[in-house]
């Protein structure tokens, strides 16, 4: 099927008809001025023709009435009685006739009232009798006294019949009936309307190129403007318009340049107050690290020495220890956001085994996950997942998926499923707890954000793990995304490419992932958790 052309065509005349103002102002004012000469075309052509019509049938029955009142007084003056002096003498009216009118096709016939002889019927120039038209002939039979007309064609010329009856002496009422030649005026006529055509093609022609030119003039200005705009609201701030004149369009200008200005100087101090509260944050955590230090020596000496003291100073002691803790991976955190605001973070990329990775990984979080009743299980497929990424940074994202999964798993199953294909790999973190509501998922990357903020946290999140884990994942160009269903459990999957400037086609895993195909994939259960026969080692 050649489909395919036709529609691109139709779909790029649509295209331009829709998205150039010019396009359309050109062709709505072809369309409309070309109908508006036509129909003034028509009306002027109907109306010349009319009036060449009926002057020259007012002058056709002027001679036409003058030639037969001649005709009939030289019949009525004859005192001819035989046959042959009554046809000499019509033929003689005939030729008489032919000269007053100047007609070339007359005709006299004697009419079926004619009560004399057998006069015969006469024409000239060839004028057959089928030629006269049966109404007319009828008209000047019932109504002999008067001047009868009908407009014909004959031999494909247009012609005027004018009829009357005449008198003769003796033989009886005859019909004469005179052809009035219109060719001339359908000529004068062909002329004018020809005219009328080319002007009226000629003067479209010339209003569309003086609209285009006027239509081209203004639109030139609104490009401009639409330009700019464009760039400007594409990030370069500093665009302005070039205001000529005084008219609507350089006001327009002008009011955008003004608008510009504006957002330009908002956007401006929003950055240097966003600059400012970044800086002030990193200042403030840089400040902090020094009494922090000296806090949490003061506090680890008296908290190794905590079965000396009174037990009430003990449950104290035992809550600084704590809380100095929280303290310390909260301007951790807290500094490595910051670092991230500033653009000073950086990717240092070294190629390891990802599977290798991960056990080590689950393995330091089995203790955990044990005590809170979790069953943590790793699935991988049997070949290496080499990939070439920043390792540390890829380890605190699975850390923090595995550490929120065991925090809100509920007690229940989490696996953490590896994945790899050509363009990428991917680690998800599976849990079947309590699950995050869907009006919250898109939230759950936003900093110091919590599902429920009164919930206890138990295992020392600092409501920033998920944003730093974002920003390490940006840093990858890759992806984190999650999956869950309130009372079914979350699906964290984190999708990186295999090189730090490679492309993602797809991801290895499924959100959440299903169970891998036996012949690609195997599953991988740490020894210190769980045995099972026929597994990765
Ligand atoms: P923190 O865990 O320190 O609160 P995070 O940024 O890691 O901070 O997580 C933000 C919030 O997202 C958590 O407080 C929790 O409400 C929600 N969340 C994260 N992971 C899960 C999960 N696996 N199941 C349910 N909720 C989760």
């Amino acid at each position: 099927m050649r489909v395919g052309p036709r529609r691109w065509r139709f779909a790029s005349i649509g295209n331009l008809w829709r998205s150039s103002l010019q396009v359309r102002t050109v062709v709505i004012t072809v369309l409309l001025t070309s109908m508006a000469i036509a129909v003034f075309g028509a009306v002027a052509a109907l109306s010349i023709s009319q009036d060449l019509f009926s002057s020259r049938l007012n002058q056709v029955l002027s001679v036409s009435n003058r030639a037969i009142a001649e005709a009939q007084s030289s019949l009525s003056a004859s005192a001819a009685t035989d046959t042959a002096s009554i046809q000499e003498l019509m033929n003689k009216v005939l030729s008489d006739i032919e000269g007053t009118t100047t007609s070339q096709k007359v005709a006299l016939l004697r009419s079926e009232k004619a009560s004399f002889g057998y006069t015969q019927d006469i024409t000239s120039g060839g004028l057959g009798l089928d030629d006269l038209p049966k109404s007319l002939r009828a008209a000047v039979r019932e109504n002999s006294t008067g001047l009868w007309w009908e407009s014909v064609d004959i031999g494909g010329d247009p012609a005027i019949i004018v009829g009357a009856g005449l008198t003769v002496q003796v033989a009886g009422l005859h019909e004469v009936y005179v052809v009035f030649d219109l060719s001339g005026e359908a000529q004068t006529l062909a002329y004018v309307q020809q005219i009328l055509y080319v002007g009226g093609i000629a003067l479209a022609l010339l209003l569309s190129a003086i609209m285009l030119g006027v239509v081209t003039l203004v639109i030139r200005p609104v490009r401009a403007v639409a330009s700019t705009s464009r760039m400007f609201a594409g990030g370069d701030l500093a665009q302005r318009i070039d205001v000529r004149g005084e008219d609507e369009l350089a006001v327009l200008a002008t009011s955008f340049n003004q608008m510009a200005e504006s957002i330009q100087s908002q956007i401006i101090q929003l950055e240097t107050l966003s600059t400012m509260q970044q800086r002030f944050v990193s200042d403030v955590s840089h400040e902090l690290r020094t009494p922090l230090t000296t806090i949490r020596l003061a506090s680890d000496m008296i908290f190794d020495g905590r079965e000396q003291l009174d037990p009430s100073y003990k449950r104290a002691v035992e809550l600084l220890h704590n809380q100095v803790d929280r303290f310390e991976l909260l301007l951790g955190d807290l500094l490595e956001i910051s670092r991230f605001d500033a653009g000073a973070a950086t990717l240092s990329a070294t190629k390891f085994e990802l599977k290798a990775l991960a056990k080590r990984i689950v393995s330091s979080f089995l203790p955990l996950a044990a005590e809170r009743g979790s069953e943590l299980t790793l699935r991988a497929p049997r070949p290496k997942c080499l990939v070439t990424a920043d390792e540390r940074r890829i380890e605190r994202i699975v850390r923090n998926l595995i550490a929120n999964a065991i925090e809100h798993g509920d007690g229940g199953q989490i696996e953490v499923w590896i994945g790899a294909n050509r363009s990428a790999v991917s680690v998800a973190v599976r849990d079947h707890g309590v699950g995050i509501a869907a009006v919250d998922q898109s939230r759950v990357f936003d900093r110091f954000w919590r599902a429920d903020s009164s919930r206890k946290r138990t295992i020392g999140g600092t409501g920033l793990g998920l944003s730093i884990a974002a920003e390490d994942t940006l840093l990858h160009h890759g992806a984190l995304e999650v999956w869950s269903k309130p009372g079914e459990g979350s699906c964290f999957r984190l999708t990186i490419p295999r090189t730090p400037d490679g492309q993602i086609t797809t991801s290895p895993l499924g959100l959440p992932p299903t169970s891998p195909s036996p012949q690609t994939s195997s599953i991988i259960l740490p020894k210190t958790w769980r045995e099972e026969s026929g597994h990765d080692k």
